[in-house]
């Protein structure tokens, strides 16, 4: 096997949605080496569609791969595998403004492997799924609890990269704070234990004034690609973007506190419960700097906005 040898990947197929085969000791089912992205294909009114940054996830699961001691498909290889895979379920796209089709890559060690080690064959694969808006009403507050006896990662750990191991590590905290009617659990960093690192599926702002905060990237937060793109976007408008140490303090000091991810796009929290004590957002959270922030990505996503930043690739 190869670590992280890039274009090793032959030309693809498209099949019907279905099993697939693995081997009982392929890698990913023993070892976790596996890695998924996760995207939106958009509808515009004139029919056309349109996809966000898929260069910005191919990047990011070459990284992945490198970690993972996996070789990767090219970002060219990435995106034309995105494009062929969408433009052949073109009928799942909903109508504009009905939501979405959320595409979902997948990279995995699928060969033998009984010691452990890297796998000697690897299968990457795409589907997808018609997803409605997260949030029916636009913009819709979500609860969240700070975890004090779970991390989500540590440093040189895999927290960066999108392994399908993170995800699993975090079900059991998830679990519980769902069942205390939380919307989800806001992790802290695993040595200071009182610093901002991000939430199961998006990264974390935090808004004092006409500042803008946001844990920076070191090793143990996914660099999100709704991250990234806010924090350009706020740069545009005006704001002040610092990407740096956070602290709860200043978390539950703060004016507006919202969340980024694919799936979430921008939701705002309602509100924040640290050690048994609830911090509650004015106007349930939903404050003028998550909806500026929200109505400018969409309407980019959407093709409502003219794309001056070059972030969408249309298919038609
Ligand atoms: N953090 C985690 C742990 C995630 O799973 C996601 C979703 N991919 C994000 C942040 C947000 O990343 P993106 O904006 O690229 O969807």
């Amino acid at each position: 096997s190869k670590c992280a040898g890039d274009g090793i990947f032959s030309k693809g197929k498209l099949d019907p949605f279905g099993d697939i085969k693995l081997s009982p000791s392929s890698g990913v089912l023993n070892y976790g080496q596996g890695l998924f992205e996760g995207l939106k294909a958009y509808r515009k009114e004139d029919g056309s569609i349109l996809l966000f940054r898929p260069d910005e996830n191919a990047k990011r699961m070459i990284m992945g791969a490198e970690r993972l001691c996996m070789p990767s498909p090219t970002v060219d290889q990435f995106v034309e595998a995105v494009k062929l895979t969408v433009l052949a379920n073109k009928r799942w796209v909903p109508p504009a403004g009905k939501g979405s089709l959320y595409i979902r890559p997948l990279l995995m060690g699928s060969g033998p492997v009984l010691g452990l080690a890297p796998a000697p064959e690897y299968t990457f694969l795409i589907y997808v799924s018609p997803v409605g808006n997260y949030f029916k009403e636009g913009l819709a507050p979500i609860n969240l609890v700070v975890a004090t006896e779970y991390h989500r990662a540590t440093p040189g750990g895999t927290g960066c990269v999108k392994t399908i191991g993170n995800y699993a590590s975090v079900l059991k905290a998830q679990a519980e704070a769902k069942a205390k009617g939380y919307s989800d659990v806001l992790y802290l960093d695993s040595v200071n234990k009182k610093y901002l690192e991000e939430v199961s599926s998006c990264n974390i702002f935090v808004v004092k004034g006409n500042t803008i905060l946001t844990p920076a990237i070191k090793g143990t937060i996914l660099p999100g690609i709704t991250r990234k793109s806010i924090i350009d976007v706020a740069r545009l408008q005006g704001f002040q973007v610092e990407e740096r140490l956070v602290s709860v303090e200043e978390l539950l000091d703060a004016d507006e506190v919202f969340c980024t991810g694919t799936a979430v796009v921008v939701s705002p929290v309602g509100s924040i419960t640290y050690l048994g004590k609830r911090v509650e957002y004015k106007n349930n959270g939903i404050g003028k700097v998550s909806q500026q922030l929200y109505s400018a990505l969409t309407r980019l996503q959407m093709g409502l906005a003219d794309d001056n930043l070059g972030w969408t690739l249309s298919l038609d």
